[in-house]
């Protein structure tokens, strides 16, 4: 089945109104993705097994002892609320259409081959992002990881039972991860540097540093048609003024500042907020810029606050340091791309991902598949076919020179 095919048939799955797509974990649209890659997988000859965390792993090749140094590819099928149809699906489509196009070479891998769908990557049910590869790494305890709940508040126990998988089973793969030799994922770009380039396909050279605050502003509640403005304490000014400050610290510093969810409460029309909560995501192309505009937005945030007579309370909810990709794995697959005609520009990325994960314990490396516009966790997202079916082409080069030596 091509690439094209593979997408028309993905395409319908968990996509909502408007066009986005709301694939999240243990769902029933969950359930069909899954569905549909073993259902495509079994089609190649793969052997489809789950492992102790929930992922998804299709093996081609030898069983048992055989599987040590394995080529692995693969990227997810979860999505974030109202996603775009690219992120993720496209880097474990283009898997299962790199292996059709090895096997229409009748190439036969030396080392065994596997492709991976993790879950619950974007962390868009259970608020942790690549949580299927951190389980498997052990970078979060299984004891936390079972009670982590949803907006609904089901556990991802109780939802990972539901669906028939076993919450007992959770935490560090070490058999899994011994049998990995490296860890190859291509994923749509998520920003706009390949376009300006033109090149179809990059691979990054890192992800940056980043992590995500969260500031409490607490004042008072009070009438909004009989309180004085000199008399209010309104937690809304303060917070307003750190939207900028956040904005302004990122430009000063090269970096990148986000405030994108923000509760007022009670959040009456007519009436002065008692508290608002706002949430800041920074990241940095490294560790000390990051860290100065963090600095920038904490003081500046709680300067306004102390003028507005509002407390203010700052904390870390999460962070994960930079991650620099295997050079040598890079350097490998820059050859066997340049040697095919296909340059491919090394870029930086502030998004996260799996491989980013996995990198902390086996070899890793990441193929970009050009965005014309960089627009990502959007309906918007996009990829051309013609960009789709270099990717493919370049992950079977790449598949095929990893796999193919001894
Ligand atoms: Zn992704």
């Amino acid at each position: 089945m091509s690439f094209a095919e593979l997408w028309q048939e993905l395409q319908p799955i968990g996509r909502h109104r408007g066009g986005g797509y709301r694939r999240y974990s243990w769902t029933a649209a969950d359930a069909e993705c899954r569905a549909w890659f073993t259902r495509r997988a079994e089609a190649l000859g793969l052997t489809v097994q789950p492992d102790h965390n929930g992922n998804l792993w299709a093996w081609w090749g030898p069983e048992g002892a055989g599987r040590a140094g394995a080529i692995v590819t693969g990227s997810h099928l979860d999505s974030v609320p109202d996603g775009g149809g690219y992120d993720g699906a496209l880097g474990v489509a283009s898997a299962l259409a790199a292996v059709e196009e090895l096997q229409a070479r009748n190439f036969r891998p030396e080392r065994a081959m596997a492709i991976a769908v993790m879950t619950e990557e974007e962390g868009a049910r259970f608020r942790v992002a690549c949580l299927g590869s951190r389980l498997m790494t052990g970078s979060i305890d299984p004891v936390a990881a079972r009670g982590l709940s949803d907006d609904d508040g089901v556990t991802l126990a109780a939802a990972m039972s539901a669906a028939g998988g076993d919450p007992g089973l959770l935490g560090p793969d070490e058999d899994l991860l011994a049998r990995i030799g490296a860890f190859v994922e291509l994923h749509v770009e998520q920003g706009r540097a390949l376009a300006p380039m033109g090149a179809a396909v990059g691979l990054a050279r890192g992800i940056w540093p980043h992590g995500r605050w969260r500031l409490d502003f607490r004042g008072r509640a009070d009438h909004a048609g009989t309180a004085r403005l000199a008399d209010r304490k309104d937690p809304m000014l303060p917070y307003a003024r750190t939207v900028l400050a956040a904005r302004r610290a990122a430009a000063e510093n090269g970096a990148l500042a986000t405030i994108g969810k923000v509760i007022a409460e009670p959040g009456g029309a007519n009436g002065v907020c008692s508290s608002v909560t706002a949430w800041l995501d920074a990241r940095a192309p490294d560790e000390a810029r990051l860290e100065k505009t963090v600095a920038a937005v904490r003081s500046a945030s709680t300067r306004y606050s102390s003028e507005c007579a509002v407390a203010l309370n700052v904390r870390q909810e999460s962070y994960t340091p930079p991650v620099h990709f295997d050079e040598a794995l890079r350097d490998r697959i820059s050859g066997v791309l340049a040697a095919a005609g296909m340059e491919a520009p090394v870029l930086a990325t502030g998004a996260g991902h799996d491989a980013g994960v996995l990198a902390a314990r086996v070899p890793a490396a990441m193929l970009f598949v050009r965005n014309p516009t960089g627009v990502s966790h959007s309906p918007a997202e996009h990829a051309d076919p013609a960009d789709c079916e270099a990717g493919v082409h370049a992950l079977a080069l790449v598949l095929e020179d990893l796999a193919g030596a001894k």
